[in-house]
């Protein structure tokens, strides 16, 4: 049987915006040594701009326009950026076969010709040569008809209070702290420099993030324990995979909050070192 002061835990974390799906998980939150994080929407706001239009062969606005329609009907958060910058309906009418090519981004015909919005790695597999962007942050490229369209550049921020979450965590007794991403490295190198988070591991597919946990998983000793944050759908996997799989509650997808054992209902990353504090005292008053 459960003790009663668990409940008693599971309530404390539950009033701070917390929900653990079960005792077991306040036990391990006690013994976390290691955490992983997903970059985007977890330690970064996710709120992307468009903050660079670098058109080949067209004017800003049509770059502009190709790639709200060829993003149009992904909810990505990267799309959701381009089409705020468009600022316009879109006629999906226009878009037709459009596929979402996982840690890549987005192949589609519009108005009839192939385009493609997404990055180097999805150029590369398209054979698409590309001008390279110089500006910082996370690029899309474009292509119509196999020929290069432009760039565009999109800036994330990162969020207020992750810096704090992770010193936090360091004085919770977490060893070691890292950071996943699909995005490039120089973007995950500046997020992890600001952040002060000990490895980055960057331009991974979904599944090069399962096996990164599994490489991580396999360097713990004895009871210590693993936790995974994120926020995506692609980010499922991982979430099951860790000892503790931890969802943002409010950016996060459906799929995310079902894999998670335990939600931060307003995605306040700090929440997770304030969970490990109760779960310590549970655990005293309980052993
Ligand atoms: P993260 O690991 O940061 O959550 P994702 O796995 O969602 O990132 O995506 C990884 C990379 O794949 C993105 O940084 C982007 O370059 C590219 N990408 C994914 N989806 C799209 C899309 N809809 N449009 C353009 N690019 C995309
Ligand atoms: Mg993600």
């Amino acid at each position: 049987s459960v003790p009663l002061s668990f409940f008693g835990g599971i309530g404390a974390a539950s009033r701070i915006g917390v929900l653990v799906k079960g005792s077991n998980y306040l036990e391990a939150m006690s013994e976390m040594r290691t955490i992983v994080f997903d970059k985007t929407g977890t330690l970064t706001r996710g709120d992307f701009r468009v903050s660079g239009l670098y058109p080949a062969g067209r004017t800003e606005e049509e770059l502009l326009e190709l790639a709200a329609l060829a993003e149009s009907y992904s909810d990505h958060p990267i799309s959701r950026s381009i089409a705020a910058a468009f600022g316009k309906n879109v006629d999906t009418g226009r878009v037709q076969n459009v596929e979402e090519i996982s840690g890549h981004g987005i192949k589609a015909e519009v108005d009839g010709k192939t385009v493609l919005a997404g990055n180097e790695k999805l150029m590369g597999k398209f054979g698409i040569s590309i001008v390279r962007a110089e500006q910082a942050g996370t690029i899309v490229y474009l292509a119509e008809n196999g020929r290069f369209a432009g760039t565009v550049v999109i800036s994330d921020t990162v969020k207020p209070e992750a810096r704090d979450a992770v010193a936090q965590l360091r004085d919770a007794g977490v060893r070691r702290e890292v950071m996943l991403t699909g995005d490039k490295r120089s973007v995950g190198e500046a997020v992890a420099a600001e952040l002060g988070l000990d490895q980055v591991y960057a331009e991974l597919l979904p599944e090069d993030k399962v096996d990164r946990v599994e490489d991580l998983l396999k360097m713990q000793s004895g009871k210590d324990k693993l936790a995974f944050a994120g926020d995506g759908i692609n980010d499922a996997p991982v979430l099951s995979r860790a000892d503790i799989g931890i969802a943002m509650g409010s950016m996060g997808s459906d799929a995310a909050i079902e894999a998670a054992d335990i939600v931060l209902m307003d995605d306040d990353p700090r929440k997770i070192a304030a969970t490990m504090r109760i779960a310590r005292k549970t655990l005293r008053i309980v052993k």
